[in-house]
């Protein structure tokens, strides 16, 4: 998977089934085996109430990926059933982050809203079986009345309405004779039994809010465990494949297919959730980093949504290869975030044109270079992809160099700059630092070198070693940019252990450097390509650049750096 834009395999030309490699392929593949199903139909129902992220990647990747293995297919169904908390720039963004990550729903596009007055007839016949009633009683004394884990809850005084009061009641509620939260919709099922989502669990409730799609035609809305498993059953759903947190209500999920008449009977088959260290991946905390100004927005490059990653510069399908490695099981566990780095950091190596760019500059004037004289010098662009050609970078006698590079009393190992000292520049000469010029305030402002003319191309003209390669840039040539570099956004691997997330989030988070030089073939890239900054990471032009001001983002670095904050 080397191409981003490449269409996800079509049920035509499915990738070969991964049978044996986790529980949900290996009942698949038993399902199809045994004749239970002809071909397998799965769907990635997403809440437009955030953006997705990476977490939701995993389901992604799980729900189109089994369709498109063993030639079946995956719907786009929006679970829709809360206006108060969706919008239509949440639909946008889901749906641009499922096709990015290289998913086709094709033309199943779909909505929970698609099948409100399949849902209202529904909840009609289950009043009609004497299976459902309206509640008066307020909120409060819905949760106190609902028992606990270890306690039994009580009957609704409510409970006892006649079919002919509740469909009354409910007509009219939908009519819109009723404020917010006044009465409810309840299933009555068992306010004794011992899983809490089988005690009278509530189906509809009053919200006079205009739906995204729906405007005003409804003022009750069905709540998630109404919408789900029927809308899966409408769909011919073969295998609902969900997080481990709904397997409590898997019995009211199944109740429903029980006692409706609807057309298929779709299985839930729950698996662990992503969690990963360092990260929040809650879409109720993100809003709140996104709302309280934490973060600059959903596609803030820290923020773990799939928006924020892109613009970071992560490939697709280095997100693809981490949800892979990741695997699919039901017991919960905590990833490395080094590990989504490492995938990361292994894609980009094969793929990403080197540069040169110095983030912060120390100015070196080669002394014996004539004055105004440019060499073109030729700069390998990527020495794991030979076909990936070669450039040209001027040389001239003013350039930058990074500051870290010099040291002007050195330790022992250190092998850059410094008085004396001969080092390669990438690409071009051998240099020797000849003397360091300072500011009134003794800060080193430039460097004084020569170099060896003979060297020409960073060749050892006589055998003699140097033990440093620098990159470098040409002064009068260099493209000034932004650089924008991010680290964890929290200052611990489990943040929020403590009850307060926001408390957790880490200062240095984002670091700005205003005027790095960058070498000027970068004033070709594209917004979004990936490009290594020779030694110093990869990077990504962001798309708040304009021609006058560069800004890239650093995707990663070269190195682990969660083994240094450890
Ligand atoms: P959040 O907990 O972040 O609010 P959610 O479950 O409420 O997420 P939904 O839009 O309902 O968000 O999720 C759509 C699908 O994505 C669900 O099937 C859910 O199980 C799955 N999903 C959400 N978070 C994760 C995760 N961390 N790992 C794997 N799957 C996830
Ligand atoms: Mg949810």
């Amino acid at each position: 998977m080397s191409v981003d834009s490449a269409p996800a395999a079509s049920p035509a030309d499915p990738a070969p089934a991964e049978a044996g490699k986790d529980f949900i392929r290996d009942i698949i593949q038993g399902d199809l085996d045994a004749g239970v199903h002809q071909s397998v139909v799965t769907r990635f129902p997403p809440e437009p109430n955030g953006y997705l992220h990476i977490g939701h990647a995993k389901s992604i990747c799980l729900n189109f990926g089994v369709a498109q293995e063993f030639g079946g297919r995956c719907h786009l169904r929006f679970d829709d059933t809360n206006p108060a908390k969706e919008a239509q720039e949440y639909i946008d963004a889901i749906e641009r982050d499922v096709r990015w990550l290289g998913f086709d729903w094709g033309t199943h596009l779909h909505h929970a809203s698609d099948y409100f007055e399949q849902l209202y007839a529904w909840a009609e016949h289950l009043i009609g079986a004497g299976k459902a009633y309206i509640d008066d009683q307020s909120a409060d004394d819905m949760r106190a009345s609902r028992g606990t884990l270890t306690e039994p809850g009580k009957n609704s005084p409510f409970r006892d309405r006649s079919v002919d009061e509740n469909l009354d009641l409910f007509r009219r509620m939908r009519k819109g004779e009723f404020a917010n939260g006044t009465r409810v919709l309840r299933a009555k099922i068992d306010m004794t039994s011992g899983n809490i989502n089988l005690r009278d669990p509530v189906l509809y409730r009053i919200i006079h809010t205009p739906h995204p799609r729906t405007g005003t035609a409804w003022c009750i809305y069905p709540n998630y465990d109404f919408a789900h498993g029927q809308s899966d059953a409408i769909e011919h759903i073969t295998h609902s494949i969900c997080t481990l947190e709904f397997e409590d209500h898997k019995p009211l999920y199944e109740w429903f297919l029980e006692n409706l008449p609807v057309p298929s009977k779709p299985k839930q088959y729950e698996f662990a959730r992503l969690n990963i260290s360092y990260t929040i991946l809650s879409k109720r905390h993100l809003t709140q980093f996104v709302r309280e100004g934490h973060v600059t927005g959903w596609d803030d490059p820290r923020m773990p949504t799939i928006a924020g990653i892109r613009r970071r510069g992560v490939p697709a399908a280095a997100l693809r290869d981490f949800i892979k490695r990741v695997g699919v099981a039901r017991a919960n566990s905590v990833v490395d975030a080094a590990m989504f780095d490492a995938c990361v950091r292994e894609l980009l190596n094969k793929t990403a044109a080197r540069y040169m760019a110095v983030l912060r500059p120390l100015k070196v004037v080669i002394e014996n270079y004539p004055e105004g004289q440019v060499e073109d010098l030729d700069a390998v662009n990527n020495p794991e992809d030979p076909s990936a050609g070669s450039r040209k970078v001027p040389f001239s006698r003013e350039l930058y160099v990074e500051q870290d590079d010099f040291m002007e009393t050195p330790p022992k190992k250190f092998f850059r700059l410094s008085p004396g000292k001969e080092v390669r520049l990438r690409y071009a000469y051998f240099i020797t630092c000849r003397e360091a010029v300072k500011d009134a305030a003794g800060n080193v402002i430039e460097l004084r070198c020569t170099y060896d003319p003979a060297s020409r191309g960073g060749n050892s003209p006589d055998g003699r070693k140097v033990q440093a390669t620098l990159h470098w840039v040409s002064a009068g040539h260099a493209i000034p940019s932004e650089v924008r570099i991010y680290n964890p956004l929290f200052t611990r691997p489990d943040p929020g252990a403590d009850g307060d997330v926001v408390a957790d989030i880490n200062p240095q988070s984002l670091e700005i450097i205003a005027d790095a030089k960058l070498e000027p073939a970068l004033s070709a890239a594209r917004i979004g390509e990936a490009v290594q900054f020779e030694r110093l990471g990869y990077f990504t032009k962001d798309a708040e650049s304009t021609d006058a001001h560069a800004v890239f983002n650093r995707t990663v670095g070269l190195r682990d750096s969660y083994a240094k904050a450890k």
